[in-house]
C-alpha cells in the first residue's frame, strides 16, 4: 500500500488530537506501521521493528503470512459473498471442519459451535449466556487476575471488576502467591479454597452457572495454571455439575506449546471460547461447547458480523498450517529455551523479579529489589515452609515444560518448594524497558496485575536467529532501563553484567553486551 504521509509525526499528532483518550497501545508505541511481514513491522519513517506484541497474541503466523494472504485472495477472487450473516458457505464449512479437527477429542465428538460478533469478548458473553441458559443459574465463578474482555459480562468476570453475580477465587501463582507459599502447596490451597466456597452453605456463594478460567492468564501477567490445578478445577466442577469454560482467546492455536492450552493438563472443558489467532489476523470469535448444553432458542445469541468469510478463510489456513507444521511443539521447545535465557538474565538483574510463561507466551516481571521485598502480599505471613512441598495434593507447576517457577529472593529457611518473597512491582521500570525496547527496534507488551510485566508474544514462526535478536534487544533494554533507573535514584553502582550471560558467540568478544541486532534497522 502506498504511504500517503511521508512524515509520521503528522499522523501521530492527528491521532492524539482526534482519537479517544481510551486508546492504549498507541500511547506506548508511537509508530505508524505501513508494511509488515512475519515478525517484522516497518514504520512510515522507514524503521523496522521486531514485533513481539503480535496483535496482542493474534498473529500465530506473524504478519501477512503467505498462506493467509493466499486464502484471503482465494475468497476475493472467487466472487463469493463477503457478508452472509450466519448462512452456510463452503468457506465456513471448511473452517468448522478444520477447527473441529483440532479440538480436544472429548469435545470435538459432541461439539456445537456458535459464531459470535467478531471480538473475543462477545464469545465470552455468549459462553456465560449459554451456561446460564443451560443451568438456569446466574452466578459465575471466576479468578483473581482474569481478563475476559471489555463488554459488561466479560468485565464482570475479569479480575479488576466487582460484581455480585461473580464469585472471585484465587488463581494459583508462585511469585505473588496469595497464601505466601507458591508452588504445589499454593495451588493446593487455592483449590481447597474453591472447594470450600462451593461446599460451605454459608460461604455467600450460590451454586453457579459455570466456572470460567484462562489456562494461562495473559493480561493478568502471564501466569500459567499448574496442570494439576487445572485437573482439580475440572474435577470440582464435574462433581458439582458446573460447566467449565476455558477462555482460550489468547492461549489457543499453539501459543502455549499445545494446540489448545487445556491439552497440557488433559482437561476437556465443557465450553471453549476462541478468538484472536483463529481468524488468522482477521476478526473472528466462536464459542464451542458440548451439544447437550445447546438449549438455546433461535436468536439467543446473534450479531450482524458473524459471517466474516475472509476471516474464516484466513483462520482455516492458519489452523491447518499450525497443525501441519507442528508449530505448537516448536513453541514449546523455543519457549523453554527463551525462558532459560531470560532466567539467566534475571540472575544478573535483581530488578527482574520473575520470569515465567508457557510456550511462546512469556512474561518478565520488573520489580524494585530495594523495596520491601517479602513484606508485600505474601511476605508478612510466616508460612509453614518446611512442608511446603511434601503435603501438597498437587504436583508442582513445573510439571509442564516452560512453566515459570523461579524463586526470586529465597527466604531464609531451607526450602524444598518454590517459595518466593516477591519484591514490590516496578511499573515505571517496565514502561522504561518497553521504551528502551522500542528504541532498539523491539515491540513488547506490558501487562500484569501491577502493569509491571514485560510480555513477549512472538509469532510461532519466529526463527532461532530472530529469537536470539529479540532476547539481545530485550537484554540491552533492561540494562539501559535499570541503569537509568539507578541513576535516577542517584546511584551509579548498578552492575552492568553481560546481558543473558551468554557464552561468546562467533564474532562477538566474550562478555560484551550484545549489540548485534540491537538497534532498529532502517529499511531499504
Ligand atoms: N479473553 C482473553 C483471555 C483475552 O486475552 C482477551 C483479550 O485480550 C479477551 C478475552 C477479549 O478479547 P477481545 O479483545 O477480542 O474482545
Amino acid at each position: 500500500m502506498a504511504v500517503t504521509e511521508p512524515v509520521p509525526e503528522g499522523i501521530l499528532r492527528r491521532q492524539s488530537a482526534r482519537e479517544s483518550a481510551a486508546r492504549t497501545y498507541a500511547r506506548a508505541l508511537p509508530i505508524v506501521p505501513v508494511r509488515a511481514r512475519g515478525l517484522t513491522i516497518e514504520g512510515a519513517d522507514g524503521r523496522r521493528y521486531l514485533d513481539c506484541l503480535s496483535g496482542a497474541g493474534t498473529l500465530a503466523l506473524g504478519h501477512n503470512h503467505p498462506v493467509v494472504l493466499e486464502a484471503i485472495r482465494g475468497v476475493l477472487d472467487s466472487g463469493a459473498p463477503l457478508h452472509v450473516l450466519d448462512l452456510a458457505t463452503p468457506v465456513k464449512d471448511a473452517f468448522i471442519t478444520e477447527l473441529f479437527r483440532t479440538l480436544p477429542p472429548g469435545l470435538a465428538d459432541h461439539a456445537r459451535v456458535q459464531f459470535c460478533g467478531p471480538a473475543g469478548t462477545d464469545a465470552v458473553e455468549a459462553a456465560l449466556k449459554l451456561v446460564r441458559s443451560a443451568t438456569g443459574r446466574t452466578g459465575v465463578l471466576a479468578f483473581t487476575g482474569a481478563y475476559h474482555g471489555m463488554t459488561a459480562g466479560s468485565l464482570e468476570a475479569s479480575g479488576g471488576a466487582y460484581d455480585v453475580r461473580v464469585a472471585r477465587l484465587p488463581y494459583p501463582q508462585d511469585y505473588r502467591c496469595p497464601f505466601g507459599v507458591g508452588g504445589a502447596r499454593g495451588a493446593e490451597l487455592a483449590a481447597r479454597w474453591t472447594e470450600s466456597v462451593l461446599d460451605d452453605p454459608k460461604s455467600g456463594v450460590r451454586q453457579p452457572a459455570g466456572m470460567i478460567l484462562e489456562p494461562v492468564q495473559g493480561e493478568g501477567g502471564v501466569i500459567p495454571a499448574p496442570d494439576a490445578w487445572m485437573r482439580r478445577m475440572r474435577q470440582i466442577t464435574a462433581d458439582r455439575s458446573i460447566p467449565l469454560i476455558a477462555d482460550e482467546v489468547q492461549t489457543g492455536v499453539g501459543r502455549t506449546g499445545a494446540f489448545w492450552a487445556v491439552e497440557h493438563s488433559g482437561v476437556t472443558p465443557d465450553v471453549m471460547v476462541l478468538s484472536k489467532a483463529i481468524g488468522g489476523s482477521l476478526p473472528l470469535a466462536v464459542v464451542v461447547y458440548r451439544e447437550d448444553l445447546d438449549v438455546w432458542q433461535p436468536g439467543a445469541h446473534a450479531g450482524t458480523f458473524r459471517g466474516n468469510q475472509l476471516a474464516m478463510a484466513a483462520g482455516t489456513a492458519t489452523l491447518a498450517y499450525v497443525r501441519e507444521h507442528r508449530l505448537a511443539e516448536r513453541a514449546a521447545v523455543l519457549g523453554a529455551r527463551m525462558l532459560g535465557r531470560l532466567r539467566d538474565l534475571a540472575r544478573d538483574f535483581p530488578c527482574i523479579g520473575d520470569v515465567r510463561g508457557r510456550g511462546l507466551m512469556i512474561g518478565v516481571e520488573m520489580v524494585d529489589p530495594e523495596g520491601a521485598c517479602g513484606t508485600g502480599e505474601t511476605g508478612g505471613i510466616d508460612a509453614p515452609l518446611a512442608d511446603a512441598h511434601t503435603d501438597a495434593g498437587l504436583d508442582t507447576p513445573a510439571d509442564g515444560d516452560g512453566v515459570g517457577a523461579r524463586a526470586a529472593k529465597p527466604r531464609t529457611e531451607p526450602q524444598s518448594a518454590p517459595v518466593t518473597a516477591p519484591c514490590p512491582a516496578a511499573p515505571a521500570l517496565a514502561v522504561a524497558v518497553q521504551r528502551e525496547c522500542l528504541r532498539r527496534g523491539l515491540i513488547v507488551e506490558l501487562g500484569g496485575r501491577h502493569a509491571s510485566v514485560v510480555r513477549l508474544l512472538p509469532p510461532l514462526t519466529i526463527t532461532d536467529e530472530q529469537a536470539a535478536a529479540v532476547l539481545d534487544r530485550l537484554a540491552d533494554a533492561v540494562a539501559a532501563a535499570a541503569g537509568n533507573h539507578d541513576r535516577g535514584k542517584g546511584r551509579s553502582d548498578h552492575p552492568q553484567p553481560n546481558p543473558l550471560n551468554e557464552p561468546s558467540r562467533p564474532g562477538r568478544p566474550p562478555g560484551r553486551v550484545p549489540r548485534q541486532g540491537g538497534r532498529a534497522e532502517r529499511a531499504g
